[in-house]
């Protein structure tokens, strides 16, 4: 079997990796990247109107026979990880006939980021897999494995093919509101693994500020207690462990948890995986209608979902009325300035940011100082730390170790010494030789 990283060996994003035998030739993730080849934040505004020739003229798309729309397809399948763009972004290039498998979890984030999300990788088609259970493609098997990543929903993979064994570990994390799955897998993980292909997006950068996802929540709830004007979350809506536990922290202060429509409709589809996601109509949960998200649900034919989530409907009158109870959701966008005019009298407002605080703008910064505006931290990485990432190579005890989703991959030879192979991008590699 050989391996190749067509992206991804000393970045975080674009992950992509090609697998392939005699006669069977896979794809684990399709992702776009999260930096341009200046290291500056990639601009998804390059894409427009460039033809698949040209992308990859600009290094943009991998060169991979085969495997896009205008070519004769060679790919036999794409296997996708997780409901990141970074891991699936791209699924729009490819030949249609591909088969593409995900999780039930991320197909159903993908479609509601098509339907929400400007430059998601449109209408994908795709099969479920379902978690421990193998699929075989050809010479190749696939095991999937639920882990703890801060995606809902999101796999690591077990390859085998030609007698060799590949685990690929996807984004993964051991203290998320999933931890007991990293838990198991470290007590039961996958044996006689030839290559492990691990992240490594913590290793040289921190950006933990809770230490798991329980501290997070115990932080918002800290800063619910004290305020004394309107509070908002900073926060992704598909980041399901974060709304969860702002939710909890919601129930135990007595605030209000003011989400979007795009939120309320998320956790309505989800909750076909898991009925403890809280929903629309629970307890302390209101909705807040903007006409984006009003006329993107119309748009994808559910106009019948705005009657039902009006029901529990809040208006920017009630919220007013009741501030010092509100913990809204809302992000660095045009709408934000609009709300906190209506808002009026918001100093003491306070921002909870909880994402990664490389997103933070200094803009945004100046412009918080600016109106007054408290900005606080409660977060925790979706990624493992070192720690943790120590305890999955002693657990898997992988013949060798490739550094895949990082941006440091030199730091994996401190650790791991001898066993890891470091590859560049476009490098094949034969695997166990
Ligand atoms: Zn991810």
């Amino acid at each position: 079997m050989n391996l190749i990283i067509h992206r991804g060996a000393k970045e975080i994003g674009g992950s992509c990796v090609g697998l392939r035998t005699e006669d069977t030739r896979i794809l684990i993730d399709f992702g776009m990247p999260l930096v341009d080849e200046n290291g500056e934040r990639f601009n998804a505004d390059v894409l427009r109107d460039k033809t698949i020739e040209e992308l990859k003229d600009l290094k943009i798309l991998p060169s991979i026979d085969g495997l896009y729309k205008d070519e004769k397809r060679q790919i036999d399948a794409i296997f996708i990880s997780h409901s990141h763009l970074d891991h699936y972004g791209f699924l729009n290039y490819v030949h249609p006939d591909i088969p593409i498998y995900m999780s039930e979890g991320a197909k159903i984030l993908a479609d509601i980021s098509d339907i929400f999300v400007p430059h998601s990788a449109g209408k994908i088609k795709a099969e479920v897999l379902d978690k421990r259970k193998k699929v075989v493609v050809g010479d190749f098997s696939v095991t999937s494995y639920l882990v703890d990543h801060s995606a809902f929903d999101a796999l690591a993979f077990l390859v085998e093919a030609d007698g060799k064994r590949i685990f690929y570990s996807g984004d993964f994390r051991g203290h998320g509101r999933k931890s007991v799955l990293f838990d198991r897998m470290i007590k039961d993980p996958p044996v006689d693994i030839d290559c492990l292909l691990m992240e490594g997006s913590m290793l040289g950068r921190g950006d933990k500020i809770c230490t798991n996802e329980d501290g997070v929540q115990a932080r918002i709830e800290e800063i619910l207690k004290d305020i004394d004007n309107i509070t908002f979350l900073f926060a992704s809506s598909q980041n399901i462990d974060r709304l969860v536990s702002a939710y909890k922290a919601c129930l135990k202060t007595g605030s209000i948890f003011v989400i979007d429509l795009y939120t309320a409709f998320i956790l309505d589809r989800l909750k076909e995986i898991s009925s403890k996601l809280p929903q629309f109509d629970w307890k302390n949960m209101r909705v807040k209608f903007t006409k984006y998200h009003a006329d993107r649900l119309v748009d994808a034919g559910h106009k019948e979902l705005l009657y039902k989530y009006n029901e529990r409907k809040i208006d920017i009158d009630e919220i007013i009325e009741k501030k010092n109870r509100i913990l809204m959701l809302a992000r660095d966008n045009s709408i934000f300035p609009r709300i906190l005019d209506k808002v009026q009298e918001h100093q003491g407002a306070k921002i909870i940011y909880s994402m990664w605080e490389g997103y933070l703008t200094d803009k945004f910064r100046h412009y918080c100082m600016e109106e007054g505006i408290e900005l606080v931290y409660a977060h925790t990485s979706g990624h493992a730390v070192l720690e943790d990432l120590k305890a999955f190579v002693r657990a898997i005890n992988p013949a060798t170790l490739i550094p895949i989703h990082t941006f440091n991959p030199e730091e994996y030879a401190k650790y791991w010494g001898d066993r890891v192979v470091r590859i560049k991008d476009g490098q094949e590699i034969t695997v166990g030789e």
